[in-house]
């Protein structure tokens, strides 16, 4: 077999959607640790846009700015003047990404992802028109690159689909094997996109412990399992770059995390009904937006709101309500917005609790000697990928490097 020469360094940024560290810690990542005596850093990462889901979090990771400056306030919004909802994608983006500067600076970005199972509609996992789950996601985070690609009408995706529809037929609950395979569908796509496009950056998102997360619970059996899995996804990506002796900086984080649920609060019903209030909708499953009426007595929503037993916060919003809405709610620790799903929740994320708002973050530089321990933001990753690829951060990104340029 011919030897092929790969670039000399790749950066990888590996997302794993809904990874919280109650999953992290109670699973086995024998990977993980086997960088972490390598010396990896394994610290905080905290993610400041609210709500915290996934599409505003991507758009923050790929900008390094606040949520009111890219755009991407969550994942989807309420058009008043026609009463539909709208799901935030790359055209709503309004700052500049790490791949954009990167491409402009002549290197090669590649981002991949999953699209989903596209089962929306049916299972109501996502409450936006013509949604693509991950793709979004995935092509907010990829903007700019030359290479995006989401994993789409394998075979695996298409069995996934029917098995999982069977099961929704039958009311039984969908099993948390499929989101593996989808995710090890992922890791083949980006060891072969290693191999074919040479990329300097390349972004990947895993969405599997998200929705086994969602299905069974942060500390589930199936999220472990998950979680385990993406520990050999990992071990496989980063023996298959020593094999080409590739070297190789990595960055594993969440985009935001989750929190086990046990109550369950008809948000949408019960806020519905209250004077004034327009339309509320969920994000994420533990916030919700208030869009007001014109005559609305703003003071006495809030009041009937906080009222509503399980609902801990209402803050108002000031700035692009047109699309923000006017008010933001928040559920107490263990409560969830999500009732009435054909699949049930155990957790669910979107608030800006410490266990939606606080997720892993592993860095593993080889070449780099840290002088201190950090708490990371969220804005600081684009400008921490920035430097480890020898860019400059995007434009509008306010958070800073985890350390200094080393080329
Ligand atoms: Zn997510």
């Amino acid at each position: 077999m011919e030897e092929v020469d790969l670039g000399e360094e790749v950066v990888l940024l590996l997302i794993v959607d809904g990874m919280s560290y109650s999953t992290l810690e109670a699973s086995n990542t024998p990977m993980m640790d086997y960088l972490h005596r390598k010396g990896a850093m394994l610290t905080n990462c905290v993610v400041e846009a609210i709500p915290t889901i996934s599409r505003s979090a991507h758009a923050t990771i790929a900008t390094g700015a606040p949520v009111e400056v890219h755009g991407i306030y969550g994942n989807k919004y309420y058009e008043r003047k026609n009463g539909k909802l709208i799901g935030f994608g790359p055209k709503h983006l309004r700052a500049e990404t790490i791949a954009e500067v990167a491409e402009r600076e002549g290197l090669n970005v590649s981002v991949l992802g999953n699209k989903g199972l596209g089962l929306s509609d049916i299972t109501q996992e996502m409450h936006t028109p013509g949604d693509e789950g991950g793709a979004k996601a995935i092509r907010i985070l990829g903007k700019g690159a030359s290479v995006i690609r989401v994993s789409d009408n394998t075979e695996v995706l298409e069995e996934a689909r029917k098995q999982i529809l069977e099961k929704i037929r039958k009311r039984e609950p969908i099993s948390h094997k499929q989101y593996v395979e989808l995710d090890n569908v992922l890791a083949e796509l980006v060891v072969e996109t290693l191999d074919t496009e040479q990329p300097d950056l390349l972004m990947a998102t895993f969405f599997g412990v998200d929705k086994a997360s969602h299905g069974y619970g942060p500390t589930s059996r199936e999220a472990i399992f998950t979680m385990e899995n993406f520990d050999r996804i990992l071990r496989r990506i980063l023996l298959h770059l020593e094999e080409k002796r590739t070297k190789v900086s990595v960055i594993v984080t969440a985009d935001h995390g989750n929190t086990e649920v046990n109550n369950y609060i008809d948000i949408v019903s019960l806020g519905r009904e209250i004077d004034g209030v327009e339309e509320i909708i969920t994000e994420g499953r533990r916030s919700a937006r208030v869009y007001l009426e014109d005559d609305a007595d703003r003071e006495f929503v809030k009041d009937e709101l906080l009222r509503i037993r399980g609902v801990r916060d209402v803050v108002d919003v000031y700035w692009d309500s047109e699309k923000v809405g006017d008010l933001m709610v928040f559920p107490g620790y263990s409560s969830t917005f999500g009732v009435g799903l054909i699949t049930t929740r155990r957790s669910c994320h979107g608030s800006p609790a410490p266990s939606d708002s606080v997720v892993p973050l592993l860095y593993y530089v080889p070449r780099m000697k840290f002088e201190k321990y950090v708490i990371v933001r969220q804005v600081d990753i684009s400008p921490t990928i920035s430097s480890m690829i020898g860019v400059s951060p995007p434009k509008d990104s306010v958070g800073r490097s985890l350390f200094s340029p080393f080329r």
